[in-house]
């Protein structure tokens, strides 16, 4: 009788189960629509080099307004998105916007500093991803060198030999290929030799270890394999100045965080492009830290 009595428990109605794939139902309906009716913007957070002290990159990040939830984030609708198909149309609204925004930026000509995009597994495979870059390309009139695309590891599992083709063509045209949220799930080093990635970016997780002695042996070693393999190393969620200082011992390239600066909207993106100064803020961390 027990082996049927828990059996009985699995198939009984379980209403926060229940209460939960609504939810995602809902969320999929209404997500569907949310292009059209302007409920999606971009905020963007700048990446710091820290060897000239200038901005490096910025990362477009998807924010959604929902009209009664408010603020819904990514963590919560892009899988949403991904498994429903809908993560493609989003992808290219990204994309577009992005692109547009940063096209009509003064980057003070410097050719360096990079637009840099989250792109999903299922958006890259999709058969008209190429053609759709093209034509985002082409109607925005970015140069193609000032756009870089952040893939996770999860891009790799699947096709590797179509992921590698498609790969090929993005570098063909001058767009830079970062691999995110290194050190998270997967984590093979293989990639890195196999893929023609530019950039690592390595986990939070890896930033907020460096607490520990493993943590910043660790995180020290992944730095300079990644900067021997000839790849520019991004520190991301760095929080704390204790966090930043180890990154400038260590070498680390550049640095995307709260400390240096949060999400903002396009216009105040824009004047940050102009105003940012490492120097001053170091100096500031220095005083108030007694470095
Ligand atoms: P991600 O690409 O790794 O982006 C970095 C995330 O860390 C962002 O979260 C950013 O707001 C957050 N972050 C930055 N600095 C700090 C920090 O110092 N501390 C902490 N705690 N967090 C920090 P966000 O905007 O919530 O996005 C989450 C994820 O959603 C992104 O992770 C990315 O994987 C995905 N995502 C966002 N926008 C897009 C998009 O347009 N397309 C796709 N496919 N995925 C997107
Ligand atoms: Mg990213
Ligand atoms: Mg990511
Ligand atoms: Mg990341």
């Amino acid at each position: 009788t027990q082996a049927r009595q828990s059996y009985i428990h699995v198939v009984e109605f379980d209403p926060v189960m229940d209460e939960e794939m609504h939810d995602r139902l809902q969320l999929a309906t209404e997500l569907r629509t949310a292009i059209r009716n302007g409920e999606l913007s971009l905020a963007y957070q700048p990446r710091i080099d820290l060897a000239t002290g200038r901005i490096a990159a910025i990362e477009a990040l998807l924010r959604w307004q929902h009209p009664e939830l408010g603020h819904v984030r990514p963590s919560r609708f892009i899988p949403i998105a991904e498994q429903t198909g809908l993560i493609v149309p989003i992808g290219e609204w990204v994309l577009e916007t992005a692109c547009a925004q940063a096209a009509g930026w003064n980057w003070q000509g410097s050719e360096e500093c990079r637009i840099s995009i989250n792109i999903s597994v299922q958006q890259m495979v999709h058969p008209d991803f190429v053609a759709v870059l093209d034509d985002v390309l082409a109607r925005t009139g970015l140069n193609p060198k000032q756009l870089e695309l952040e893939l996770t590891e999860s891009i790799f599992i699947e096709n590797p030999q179509k992921i590698s083709k498609i790969l090929d063509k993005i570098k063909e045209r001058g767009i830079r290929i970062a691999i995110d949220d290194f050190g998270k799930g997967y984590s093979s080093l293989n990639y890195l030799k196999r893929y023609p990635a530019d950039t690592l970016k390595i986990d939070k997780e890896f930033i907020t270890g460096t607490q520990s002695d493993t943590g910043q042996i660790i995180t020290a070693s992944v730095i300079q394999l990644a900067r021997d393999l000839g790849l520019t190393v991004v520190a991301e969620g760095v929080e704390q100045s204790e966090q930043l200082a180890f990154l400038m011992r260590k070498g680390c390239n550049e640095v995307q965080g709260y400390l240096l600066c949060r999400p903002v909207p396009h216009d105040v993106c824009e004047q940050f492009l102009q105003q940012f100064d490492l120097q001053q803020m170091l100096a500031l961390l220095g005083e108030r830290e007694g470095w």
